[in-house]
């Protein structure tokens, strides 16, 4: 037997996922064609420069890391190659929390959260 599958809300939820993603697309393309007019096409970084042939691999960087933070001045913009937006986005990842495998690096903290803790555990023991 054939059962009728409908299944509405599934598709319309395709349409939205669809919708937001050609909305951010857009504005995404807005904040680059904006950006690419304002400044010249160097890279802030390594000074490589860039023409039509392969201003692709020339990126919008967010100096806020807010992407949504987009001013109309171009404030808030730095252009970068690929490489080095890769790079600037690991230093702001790891600036946060000292990671793994940095731990030599990180600075020394005394006071941790968990320091009190440990004391109130080990006078209950
Ligand atoms: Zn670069
Ligand atoms: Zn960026």
């Amino acid at each position: 037997m054939a059962t009728k599958r409908d299944a509405p809300n599934l598709e319309r939820l395709d349409r939205v996922v669809a919708d937001a993603r050609r909305a951010r697309d857009e504005r995404d393309l807005g904040y680059r064609e904006r950006a690419l007019k304002l400044y010249p096409w160097i890279c802030g970084r390594c000074a490589r420069e860039f023409d039509r042939s392969n201003v692709s691999e020339l990126t919008v960087h967010h100096k806020d890391h807010n992407h949504d933070n987009n001013p109309p001045d171009g404030s808030n913009w730095e252009l970068l190659c690929l490489y080095c937006h890769d790079n600037e986005h690991q230093r702001y990842l790891e600036q946060p929390v000292a990671g793994a495998s940095r731990r030599e690096a990180a600075p020394a903290t005394t006071h941790t959260p968990f320091a009190d803790l440990a004391s109130l555990l080990k006078l209950g023991d």
